[in-house]
């Protein structure tokens, strides 16, 4: 057996997250194809506005409950639902004329520009206002973190 089915077993995940991994594999077979024929950033764009209608359901389908969770809460569930990673810090940075939200999320595999997109689909649907600047490249240090930067205007 392949040494990282074992880890993959050692830790059971949500019936959503394993959900993911069929999917992810299936995902990973198209978006190889469409690399090849269109390009990296293609590929890049798509998993993006995939990310984002992603976030656009998990903010609508949090408005459902009865309790409503918060900016961070939400986006932690949002994270979680479907096993993409879990919300570790986010944090404003509170300029003169606008407000920049750094998120680091913790993320079982490379999915940076999937997560950019549930992030900022997230933090835009929840502030009813769209982003000023989605920052573009993660500016993950680690394998496992990533970190967005989101600008809006105040
Ligand atoms: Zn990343």
């Amino acid at each position: 057996m392949h040494p990282g089915r074992v880890s993959w077993k050692a830790t059971p995940q949500s019936e959503g997250a394993q959900t993911f991994t069929a999917h992810s594999e299936l995902m990973r077979l198209v978006l190889d194809r469409v690399t090849a024929m269109a390009g990296e950033n293609v590929t890049k764009t798509i998993l993006h506005q995939i990310g984002r209608e992603i976030g656009w359901t998990a903010f609508h389908h949090s408005r459902s409950q009865t309790a409503p969770p918060t900016l961070t809460t939400g986006l932690d569930e949002a994270l979680r639902l479907h096993g993409f990673g879990k919300l570790v810090d986010l944090h404003e940075i509170d300029h003169r004329t606008n407000v920049t939200y750094t998120c680091t999320i913790e993320t079982k595999g490379s999915n940076c520009d999937l997560i950019r997109g549930i992030v900022s689909r997230w933090l835009e649907s929840h502030l009813q206002e769209k982003a000023l600047n989605i920052e573009g490249p993660c500016s993950s240090q680690g394998q496992h973190i990533c970190v967005f930067r989101i600008t809006f205007r105040k």
